[in-house]
């Protein structure tokens, strides 16, 4: 049993880096055509950038591993395959649940990250890119990176999930991450500025997170940051 879950840890902890490297490389490469020179003369930073997403890399892979063994081979967790096991109306309902639970762990986390002591041992790290790159989507010091990795673990286990549901919130928070960071606002200036993307985080409003630190903590929605006054507004990068 015990050779199952460190196999599992490990072939997720493999997972997530293989994401990260696919990820952040793609849109490494969508930078030098879109803003050729962007990352000249970081690379330095982008190194370091690296060192540190691999090693959040196992620490997000840990849990994930742990949790999908349980899953498989003990029925854990509520996430459920068949699409009918719950009404088709729950499907973009849990999306939300998922998605606004996470958000909401992170701008409490993170806030409480910018607490002095706390910044300066864990989440300096992630604000030693200066300017962020696509490469520093998971450039957590690990104390940073637990907070972040038992989110999804976790919620798995009280708010029920079709598994393609959870794939496509992965796959939102993979793509959110690096391209929150990458320097360069892929979205169309009409969108991020509609009714709807006003509520929506993307890099415009991150950007400016690393610029000031003190406001726009949030990373999905601008809710948290709206409702506790830390929003401010959007940069042009
Ligand atoms: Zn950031
Ligand atoms: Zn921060």
């Amino acid at each position: 049993m015990w050779f199952a879950i460190v196999l599992s840890a490990l072939a997720m902890t493999g997972i997530v880096a293989a994401r990260y490297a696919l990820a952040s490389g793609a849109f490494a490469l969508a930078t030098s055509r879109r803003r050729p020179g962007l990352y000249d003369r970081l690379g330095k930073q982008i190194g370091r950038e690296i060192r540190w997403s691999l090693v959040s890399a196992a620490i997000y892979g840990i849990p994930a591993g742990v949790v999908a063994w349980g899953w498989q081979e003990r029925g854990w967790t509520r996430i459920y395959t068949e699409w009918t096991a719950l009404p088709l109306w729950y499907l973009p309902v849990s999306l939300l649940i998922y998605l606004f639970a996470h958000d909401s762990w992170f701008y409490w986390t993170h806030r409480l990250m910018h607490r002095p002591r706390l910044f300066r041992i864990a989440h300096a790290v992630h604000h030693a890119s200066r300017p962020p790159t696509a490469w520093a989507a998971m450039s957590f010091h690990p104390i940073e990176a637990v907070t972040g990795a038992v989110v999804i673990p976790l919620l798995v286990f009280l708010v029920p999930v079709h598994v393609a549901v959870l794939a496509l919130v992965l796959t939102i928070m993979t793509v959110m991450g690096v391209t929150n960071h990458m320097g360069w606002e892929m979205f169309p200036a009409r969108f991020v500025h509609s009714p709807l993307g006003k509520w929506l985080i993307t890099a415009s409003h991150h950007h400016v997170h690393h610029q000031a630190y003190n406001c726009n903590y949030g990373l999905y929605f601008r809710f948290w940051d709206r409702l506790c006054q830390t929003d401010r507004g959007l940069s042009a990068p």
